[in-house]
């Protein structure tokens, strides 16, 4: 199994499933540095698949559809004219298979209503859009305070070795809200490894759910009132 990151914009992270000449790709933001990806390594675009609405995450997708035009392109389900190339929209429990890839949809709604993310339950793999950040959790948008928890509690009941990839590297800033929030040694010893990881040019994604479980205040939170407080406070801060 091989997972590419080709990093776009500032932070963004697009996810390339490379496969005997084709490739997925979740979330193309950027068309331009997608299909140079693809050309540079030979491969055809398969499918694309989309967490959500936001042009982050879809910009790359009509001009890749239009390169690519027996590509396929799963979207969650939407309102009119929101995912122009859309062919397929999923909803929770939805199956998609690919070399050796077998992923369920799961609806995880809350940064945006229509939010979906990715498990393969063999691979321990989850692909997570804007939901769940390492050491984060997304914005709440269109979607609802009450939903984003419900769905932080849902990535919560996946086992703790899956590896989590998440569509930005938010996770230093993450850390540091973490830090006013709640320290530990624990934390302490995470940010080190992450400072380290960024200074050598590496990445902070994926990260392991397990970690997560343990560090992040947004997944520790009990009831969705305390983490409605703690979402705002740190939209407050950032
Ligand atoms: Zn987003
Ligand atoms: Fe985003």
């Amino acid at each position: 199994m091989s997972i590419q990151i080709v990093p776009i914009f500032d932070d963004n992270y697009v996810f390339i499933l490379p496969f005997e000449g084709l490739a997925w790709v979740i979330d193309p933001g950027d068309p331009i540095k997608v299909s140079q990806y693809l050309q540079a390594h030979g491969l055809q675009l398969d499918a694309i698949l989309q967490t959500h609405h936001h042009w982050d995450h879809t910009d790359g997708a009509v001009a890749l559809k239009e390169k690519y035009p027996s590509c396929v392109v799963y979207t969650p389900y939407f309102q009119k004219g929101r995912y122009p190339v859309s062919t397929h929209m999923l909803k929770e429990g939805d199956q998609l298979n690919f070399a050796g890839w077998n992923f369920t949809v799961m609806q995880t709604p809350g940064h945006t209503y229509d939010h979906i993310s990715y498990y393969d339950i063999n691979r321990k793999v989850l692909f997570c859009g804007d939901t769940l950040f390492n050491m984060g959790c997304g914005r709440v948008f269109d979607g609802s305070y009450e939903q984003l928890f419900l769905s932080l509690q849902k990535i919560k009941a996946l086992p703790d070795d899956v590896q989590v990839y998440c569509t930005h590297e938010y996770t230093l800033a993450n850390i540091n809200f973490v830090k006013s929030v709640s320290i530990s040694p624990e934390l302490l010893a995470f940010e080190k490894n992450c400072l380290q990881k960024r200074k050598q040019g590496l990445y902070t994604i994926p990260f392991t759910l397990g970690e997560n479980k343990k560090l992040n205040p947004f997944l520790l939170a009990s009831d969705k009132e305390t983490f409605t407080e703690l979402r705002q406070q740190k939209d407050r801060r950032s």
